[in-house]
């Protein structure tokens, strides 16, 4: 799923263990393959290539380079933001950070296994592709669904408070 809809899961969950960071942490991450089962939709990179036998390390900075940094930083960046904004109270703002960051941080592992495809990254990812959906969903329904998703764990987890 796109980043933002990681944070606001991670976000979520962390907002149910608001003084519980290492929990936050650990659950945030665990998110993101959970959900990356579910069938998405995401948007299309044009330079940048993740997934099964991706390799980046030819990269060069060209313009469609550049387009998918700021997209993934924006996605990032609105992800966060949207989070605390959700969920964070003065006394659990780093837990919801963390909470975001980490469910997001699977697809910059990502990332950076297409530069070093060893160890434990090396691992982390064939579990990151084995349970990610193989069914795409494309168009305003993809948009849509994934609109919905984001909303109802949110709805979810606020009604929990
Ligand atoms: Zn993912």
């Amino acid at each position: 799923m796109i980043l933002s809809t990681h944070a606001i899961v991670g976000g979520a969950i962390a907002s149910l263990v608001p003084s519980h960071p290492a929990a936050a942490a650990i659950a945030g991450f665990a998110s993101h393959f959970a959900i990356d089962a579910i069938p998405h939709w995401d948007y299309p990179l044009r330079s940048i290539s993740l997934g099964k036998g991706a390799n980046n390390r030819g990269l060069s900075f060209s313009s469609a380079t550049l387009t998918d940094f700021a997209i993934i930083g924006i996605d990032a960046c609105a992800g966060l933001g949207l989070a605390l904004w959700m969920f964070a109270t003065a006394a659990s703002i780093w837990t919801i950070a963390i909470g975001a960051f980490t469910a997001m941080l699977p697809d910059a592992l990502q990332f950076v296994h297409t530069l070093y495809p060893r160890g434990l990254l090396h691992a982390v990812q064939r579990f990151h592709w084995w349970i990610h959906s193989k069914r795409a969903l494309t168009g305003l329904f993809g948009v849509g669904s994934q609109l919905a998703f984001a909303g109802m764990i949110a709805a979810l987890a606020k009604s929990f408070h």
